[in-house]
């Protein structure tokens, strides 16, 4: 590994021992100017969920309160404040993506509308639909089914983007294969072949699923393959996120600007949605939105990437001497997208590392306080307030940034990602597991 790093924190990242790690290329002023990633393409893809809105309405009845939007709620946080977090300046809050509808995880943004952008696109070749202002409902029909039926959607995942991706797609008509790695947890895969969804099992790791899934759908013209590793649709779906996060925030009356910094802690896999938030919001809020990226302590594949002499050829986390063994099934990645990394050269505030411990630990205190249930993924930004607040590494970040003064106004905002269709009985052994460990 070249030497960005300072020798201890590079020893403890080996070691496996929870850090924190500053980003030494953060601008607060970066330009974004990716090609295709502007403001509005964001807008475009927000425009194109409300478009199939009444579709998705009408596909799934658990979106007739909310007219056909996927979206998740921004929740306060005060008990768990109050309990967990004393000497917390600002204010706690949580954005709610463990209970997105459809999905039950934030791979609902970016994946729905990936396989929304694909299906458009063929309805609108084959003439379901003339244009876009037309009635997208009509996707659900025969004649729609019956073309959807001719083309396949594949992709791989350790669980979660697979639910997302294996039940829009399925729910089209698509036929669906879906490659999981080895984390992938049985519930996952039982609910994906409940809906005739393919489940293609792997022995290997997720980065080996994804060449799998890749290569297998690149030999059948007819297949269309969402690749987590650089997907612009995937990653502009996810940055969606950050335009409803600030309709709700102006609803509730939450300032971010100069005087009132706003903290994102992201849980991250292999950096597509963390990465799409992290960017939707710098487009948002430039300068006043600091986002820190949350991983394993055996899986930090971000953390390895940005770290990498190039960030669009990332090294593994094997190659950092450590073994992607975590419980967070969706964080479980080996080798970052080097696309992501490279657009998170300097946007990116920092990351910092947690324990499985730590992690089961979060999980229980949001139950007990807050009522709330999460998956272990979705736990693991609860970490964040402390690092930043607490750590040497965090105070260095706050006096760079010349925030010290204003922390009495922040707001810090915990993505907990995933959750909703966990089954109650695994619900309560990470619960069980969570309490043991708080004892
Ligand atoms: C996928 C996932 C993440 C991280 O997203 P990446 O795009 O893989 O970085 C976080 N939490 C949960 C629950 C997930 O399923």
């Amino acid at each position: 590994m070249p030497h960005s790093i300072d020798s201890p924190t590079r020893e403890a990242l080996r070691q496996g021992e929870p850090l924190l790690w500053l980003n030494p290329n953060y601008q607060a002023d970066a330009n974004l100017c990716h090609h295709n990633l502007s403001l509005f393409e964001i807008e475009q893809a927000d425009q194109r969920l409300r478009r199939f809105a009444p579709l998705l309405k009408q596909l799934f009845p658990e979106l007739s309160s909310s007219e056909g939007l996927i979206e998740s709620q921004l929740i306060s946080a005060a008990k768990l404040q109050q309990q967990h977090y004393p000497q917390l300046q600002g204010k706690l809050m949580i954005k709610g993506d463990h209970a997105l509808p459809v999905a039950g995880s934030v791979k609902a943004r970016g994946g729905i509308h990936e396989v929304l952008c694909h299906a458009e696109q063929l309805a609108l070749e084959q003439g379901i639909i003339n244009a876009i202002a037309d009635d997208y409902r009509l996707l659900a029909s025969p004649a729609a089914k019956n073309l959807f039926n001719r083309y396949e959607i594949a992709v791989s995942s350790t669980g979660n983007l697979g639910l997302s991706i294996g039940i829009i797609s399925a729910a089209l008509g698509f036929n669906v294969v879906v490659h999981m790695s080895i984390e992938a947890k049985e519930w996952k895969k039982e609910r994906l072949r409940n809906r005739g969804v393919t489940v293609v099992e792997h022995s290997d790791d997720y980065s080996a699923a994804v060449t799998a899934g890749r290569t297998a759908s690149d030999t059948d013209p007819n297949s269309y393959f969402v690749d987590d590793e650089n997907s612009p649709r995937l990653f502009l779906g996810y940055a969606v996120a950050a335009l409803r996060l600030q309709q709700q925030l102006i609803e509730q009356q939450i300032q971010v600007d100069a005087e009132h910094p706003l903290f994102v802690y992201i849980p991250c896999g292999v950096g597509g949605a963390p990465g799409g938030i992290n960017y939707g919001l710098k487009q948002v809020f430039g300068p006043h939105v600091h986002c820190f990226f949350a991983e394993p302590v055996q899986a930090p594949c971000v953390l390895v990437g940005m770290l990498s002499e190039d960030k669009a050829q990332p090294e593994s986390v094997y190659q950092a001497g450590l073994n992607v063994a975590t419980d967070a099934d969706g964080l479980a990645v080996s080798m970052a997208s080097g696309w992501v990394c490279s657009i998170m050269d300097n946007i990116l505030s920092g990351v910092f590392t947690l324990t499985d411990t730590a992690l089961f630990r979060q999980l229980y205190r949001l139950y007990e306080t807050e009522g709330i249930e999460i998956e272990p993924s979705a736990a693991a930004g609860f970490s964040g307030p402390d690092w930043l607040t607490e750590s040497a590494q965090g105070k260095t970040y706050l006096q760079q940034q010349q925030l010290v003064s204003v922390m009495h106004n922040a707001t810090h905002l915990v993505w907990t990602t995933g959750g909703l269709f966990v089954p109650d009985s695994e619900m309560k052994t990470f619960q069980r597991r969570g309490a043991q460990i708080s004892l």
